[in-house]
């Protein structure tokens, strides 16, 4: 028996091991004894060697049973997009089984390089920077075969004899599996033991293989997705920029506004370093906006070629984008950048930016365009108003004598010429100064001076303006101002005006012997101005009206309105010198039921020294 203990010496400290040795020596001794041992000797030897081989077959069957466990896990990767958890589980389950050491998973990044995606240690402690070398021999040979591929013992294993890494890093066992999706190399999974040697079987090269397989499929799968998503966000990107490009150049249709903000925008789309925007003009190329350093006068031809060609030149560090529309060119950007080459993989980008461009400019163009011709406009109807006047001073003069009868008494029918060509003087004489007011307001040389005025000074002339006329029509005019109004801060004049074209239409729009009510007042709730509201019992405003009635020109459809003599500006203009003051003005009207017109003027504060 002690000779028996003695001779069954175990080297191995792996189970697996230490019970393939003791099986092979209780083998050894029985047939040593060669039927010389004693029968109870004989059954002992049998015993333990029954005892021995169940033990294995347990261990076995355990470790089938955790890897066949294991490679049903592995299988439900490639459905589900989490495969980082379940390679990670797999790969320490794996360590726990075969008594590896350490694991990776290694991943080919675009330049062919290996990259340690995943980690993890038996002991679970931290990776080390030691624990980081792996033998670059072995993965090599098994992404080259394509297949897993085991050594029991690196330092010994006449494949890897040359492998300077296998030495210097003390390796022993190891176990790499490829990952391989379609012929295509993605990666490996490297599972090893530096200490122990022969600790993976063929049993658990043939098992990673399977689940190296899956995990190929899987990987393969979320790359794609990946780029899927990261193309997706790059395109949300790139239209959030679109838009915002679009809505940032559409703010203002000022010409240099939109040059310097196409520009800006430019440069960022194609991360320039520098940029231009030019316009053809009849005389050629105009450099509407420059930014950063680049200077595209000194390259004359590359830009002609561009705008010849409507073709893009697209250059390591130069673009020159003819900006199209319809497939005419209305200008070309130039960009440049210095240290670094235009990223091509951005160019469609680049190219819609353009587009985008090009509508701004064209926009810009032609709004300028309608700005000159409407600016032209405006001057010549002030120009000709002015002429008006002259004659039409001079009309009146002779009339007014006439009707005065210094030069001879009139008879009644020549009284009543006399007395329609007045009339149809005046009303010139309103519908030029109006004119001559909108065509003021349009080119911006109108202007106001502002002082404390009393506010029933500017009623009363507007009064005696259009009082005779109420009283004509025979309407009853009521008038409510309140006591100790502060004074206004107005024109004196144009508040007048304001007041004259109110109360001028409340009288045209209103029936004879209709009411016209004037309130004047400090409304609590907008502190600092005066409130009048002109209200009438005439012919009303539809809503539909009321949305337009300020724009110039415009005039109901209404067969009472268009019975009034009217060009359609008075309203306009009211606004326009309303607002010119800091006030506003709204209407309220129902149909058939009269309107009021609010405004509201500020007053003075002598304390803000106004
Ligand atoms: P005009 O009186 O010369 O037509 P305005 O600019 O003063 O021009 O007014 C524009 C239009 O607004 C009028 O043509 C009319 O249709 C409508 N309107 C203005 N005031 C009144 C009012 N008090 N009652 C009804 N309609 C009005």
């Amino acid at each position: 028996m002690e000779n028996l203990q003695e001779n069954l010496r175990i080297d191995s400290k792996q189970p697996k091991e230490m019970l393939a040795q003791l099986k092979t020596q209780i083998h050894q001794q029985r047939k040593s004894l060669n039927g010389n041992a004693s029968p109870e000797l004989a059954a002992h030897l049998k015993s333990w060697e029954n005892m021995v081989h169940q033990l294995q077959t347990e261990m076995l069957l355990e470790k089938s049973a955790q890897l066949s466990l294991l490679y049903e896990v592995s299988q439900s990767i490639n459905e589900s997009l989490e495969w980082r958890r379940t390679i990670q589980a797999v790969m320490n389950a794996v360590i726990r089984i075969t008594e590896a050491e350490r694991g990776m998973l290694l991943l080919l990044d675009d330049e062919e390089d290996l990259e340690i995606e995943m980690e993890s240690t038996a002991s679970g402690e931290d990776f080390t920077e030691e624990d980081k070398q792996f033998s670059y021999s072995i993965v090599k040979q098994a992404l080259e075969r394509s297949e897993p591929l085991i050594t029991t013992n690196a330092q010994v294993d006449p494949r890897f004899e040359h492998s300077e890494s296998i030495v210097a890093y003390g390796l022993r066992s190891v176990l790499c599996a490829p990952l391989i999706h379609e012929g295509e190399p993605q990666g490996v999974v490297y599972l090893d033991n530096r200490a122990k040697a022969g600790i993976f079987s063929d049993e658990d090269r043939a098992m990673m293989g399977a689940f190296a397989e899956q995990a190929a499929s899987a990987l393969h799968k979320a790359r794609q997705h990946k780029q899927t998503n990261q193309a997706l966000s790059e395109k949300i990107r790139e239209l959030t920029i679109l838009q915002e490009m679009a809505r940032d150049l559409n703010t203002s249709l000022e010409f240099d506004r939109v040059m310097e903000g196409s520009v800006t925008w430019a440069i960022a789309a194609a991360n320039a370093r520098g940029g231009a925007i030019g316009t053809l003009a009849e005389e050629g190329i105009r450099w509407a906006a420059k930014e950063g350093r680049v200077d595209p006068e000194a390259d004359p031809s590359a830009v002609s070629r561009c705008i010849a060609t409507r073709k893009p030149l697209l250059e390591e560090k130069r673009m020159v984008l003819p900006l199209l529309r319809e497939d005419r060119p209305v200008g070309v950007l130039y960009l440049v950048t210095e240290d670094r080459t235009f990223n091509m993989d951005r160019i469609e980008f680049v190219l819609r930016v353009a587009d985008n461009i090009a509508i701004a400019v064209e926009n810009a163009r032609l709004y300028e365009a309608l700005r000159q011709a409407n600016l032209a406009k405006s001057e010549f109807v002030s120009l000709v108003s002015h002429e008006l006047r002259t004659p039409m001073t001079s009309i009146l003069g002779y009339a007014d004598i006439l009707d005065s009868d210094i030069v001879g008494e009139l008879q009644t029918e020549q009284r009543e010429f006399v007395s329609a060509i007045q009339r149809n003087i005046s009303r010139m004489k309103v519908l030029v100064s109006d004119l001559m007011d909108i065509s003021r307001i349009e080119t911006g040389r109108l202007q106001i001076n502002p002082r404390p005025i009393q506010f029933s000074d500017a009623l009363d002339d507007a009064m005696e303006m259009v009082g005779e006329l109420i009283e004509e029509k025979q309407q009853i005019l009521t008038i409510d101002i309140w006591d100790r109004l502060p004074p206004a801060y107005a024109d004196p004049d144009r508040l007048t005006q304001v007041l004259t074209n109110l109360l001028s239409n409340a009288m045209k729009y209103t029936p004879d012997q209709g009411t016209i009510a004037i309130r004047v007042w400090l409304p609590a709730e907008e502190p600092g101005f005066i409130r009048c509201a002109v209200a009438d019992s005439g012919i009303g405003i539809s809503p539909k009206d009321q949305a337009r009635l300020f724009t110039k020109f415009y005039r109901a459809d209404d067969p009472d309105v268009r019975e009034q003599p009217g060009t359609g500006l008075g309203l306009a203009i009211t606004k326009n010198l309303v607002e010119m003051h800091g006030g506003r003005i709204w209407v309220k009207s129902e149909l058939g039921e009269g309107s009021t017109f609010f405004f509201t003027i500020p007053i003075s504060v002598p304390e803000a020294g106004i």
